[in-house]
């Protein structure tokens, strides 16, 4: 099992590549990997990215199981593209596509998604949430429609595949690819079942210079927490 971390993004939204942001003293893609460091069965962790910052960082943030850099591609479906033509493993390898961004992932959701991806394998898993929200879709400044909340679920990463099929996916899914946000949306086009687990509200995207607030508040929370283990 590999992950795949696509840390390639400007940033345009944040204003500068939010993967390398200052998180209590240390970039926002260091967590991000030692995440999939510690879980269970990741054999190699593969990013997309500056490779001339990417390397240093894994080996400052001591990510034995780094693999290696590809260059990014001009959006996120042309960067998992060029993450997966580096990928040098059988093509049934479970591969664990993960925006570097959401640096908050935990070993236990990546080993969640892991657990949902055998027995029977589906063609793909992806952790969700419900959405908290009343959603509309909203026209020029005007409300056309209010969906059903209850049918709709916010999607997160890491999402779960088989390295062969993902990479035929997005070989034959030609002009789709310009509209896709994630990389489970190309197996269902194609018909493919995509298994849902629970996914964690703390693990958000930075996207917005507020998400650093989050960010930065739930790692304090999580380092108290982790000292008082250690202390009681
Ligand atoms: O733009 P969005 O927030 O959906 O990006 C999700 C992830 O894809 C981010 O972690 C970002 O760094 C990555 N990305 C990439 N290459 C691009 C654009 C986005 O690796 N060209």
């Amino acid at each position: 099992m590999v992950a795949l971390v696509l840390a390639g993004g400007t940033g345009s939204r944040m204003g500068r590549p939010k993967q390398f942001i200052d998180l209590l003293g240390e970039p926002a893609l260091s967590y991000t990997l030692r995440a999939f460091e510690e879980a269970a069965g990741v054999d190699g962790i593969y990013v997309v990215g500056d490779a001339a910052r990417v390397g240093p960082l894994a080996e400052e943030a001591g990510i034995s199981r780094y693999a290696g850099c590809a260059a990014p591609g001009e959006n996120r479906p042309g960067s998992a593209i060029e993450g997966l033509g580096m990928v040098d493993e059988p093509e049934d390898t479970l591969v664990l596509v993960h925006d570097g961004s959401r640096c908050l992932v935990t070993r236990d959701l990546i080993e969640r998604v892991v657990a949902a991806a055998s027995d029977p394998i589906p063609d793909g898993v992806i952790p969700a949430l419900p959405v908290p929200d009343t959603v509309k879709e909203v026209r020029e400044g005007v409300v056309r429609e209010t969906l059903d909340r209850s049918r709709l679920q916010a999607v997160q990463t890491p999402q779960s595949f088989r390295l062969g099929p993902l990479r035929e996916a997005y070989r034959e899914s030609g002009e789709a690819l310009e509209r896709v946000t994630d990389d489970a949306s190309l197996i269902e086009m194609r018909g493919g079942v995509v298994r849902v687990v629970e996914g964690e509200r703390t693990n958000i995207k930075l996207t917005s210079p507020e998400d650093l607030i989050f960010a930065r508040a739930i790692l304090q929370a999580r380092l108290a927490e982790a000292g008082r283990g250690v202390a009681g």
